[in-house]
């Protein structure tokens, strides 16, 4: 078993448990190969962490990044040559600190190579899941995003609102993904997409990043977890990855047995008894990929 996580909340969690930076020692060993750092830039939610600004603390995210490359001997992968040994993808969770294209170029020269367009908060590129008033994508949106693009960043929707979706989607058509979500056919809030959405994402190479926890998937057990991911496979056997959201779901929204890295494998081995050992793959690593491979061609 190989994993390509598109999402994981580890910065979160080893800022506020130090020690646990351990567990990365063990990520080969739960098959994790690549994953997407994320950077979540707000300070609101790490009071001990003496930083004002998004800006400022995501550069501290990167920083930590590069110390974790060094330390754990995991590479980040910032071209095309380095994707196929490579681990860390250096990915933003919402860009709070994008006032112009300027610095978006500079999150990309310190190796950031997917970009979140929005958390929980309306900001100046586009609006989130639950806005108010759902503006959609800004000038500054498109710009943002078409410039991204060029520069071989993938562009996240997760969190979006359904205008900033169908704003991106129908005007670009490459590199667009959604890192970590839940579906609402299972549980039907914003914050999750539609097979209808999934689709659309399909039509235009993108994928999905299926998150666990039961505001993704309701009160699933991890078995019945696995019977409805497997459906989604079978629909959609190029567009459906994962994006675990390991280390961001609070505790009494866990799924018991897949809420931790060294979970992957009970998944794994639940999806044997519906999956090919093709699809299983493609599940896990290969339409992660293959999709990082366009993105960065
Ligand atoms: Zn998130």
């Amino acid at each position: 078993m190989r994993v390509f996580d598109l999402h994981q909340d580890l910065l979160y969690h080893i800022l506020s448990n130090p020690n646990d930076i351990k567990i990365l020692e063990n990520y080969k060993n739960f098959g994790i190969e690549k994953f997407i750092f994320a950077i979540f830039p707000f300070r609101s939610f790490f009071s001990f962490y003496d930083v004002e600004e998004p800006l400022l603390f995501t550069l501290r995210g990167i920083e930590i990044a590069y110390d974790i490359s060094n330390k754990f001997n995991l590479k980040i992968i910032r071209s095309f040559e380095d994707l196929e040994d490579g681990n860390i993808i250096i990915g933003i969770e919402g860009l709070y600190f994008v006032r112009s294209v300027y610095e978006l170029r500079i999150i990309h020269r310190l190796g950031v190579r997917s970009i979140g367009l929005v958390w929980n908060k309306d900001n100046l590129i586009c609006s989130y899941f639950n806005s108010k008033n759902d503006f959609g994508l800004t000038d500054l949106g498109f710009e943002i995003v078409e410039n991204a693009i060029n520069l071989k960043m993938a562009v996240d929707l997760a969190h979006s609102s359904d205008k900033t979706f169908f704003d991106v989607i129908n005007h670009f058509k490459r590199n667009i993904f959604v890192s970590h979500t839940g579906i609402r056919e299972l549980n039907n809030i914003k914050r999750n997409l539609s097979e209808d959405m999934i689709y659309e994402i399909s039509k235009i190479n993108g994928i999905v990043g299926i998150a666990f926890g039961d505001i993704f998937l309701s009160n699933l057990n991890l078995k019945q977890v696995s019977e409805y991911i497997a459906k989604l496979v079978e629909k959609f056997p190029n567009t459906i990855a994962i994006g675990s959201d390991f280390f961001g779901v609070p505790k009494e929204h866990q799924i018991e047995n897949l809420n931790e890295p060294s979970h992957f494998i009970n998944l794994y081995n639940h999806l044997k008894n519906y999956l090919s050992d093709e699809l299983i793959e493609k599940l896990f690593y290969k339409n992660a990929f293959e999709f990082f491979k366009r993105v960065l061609a």
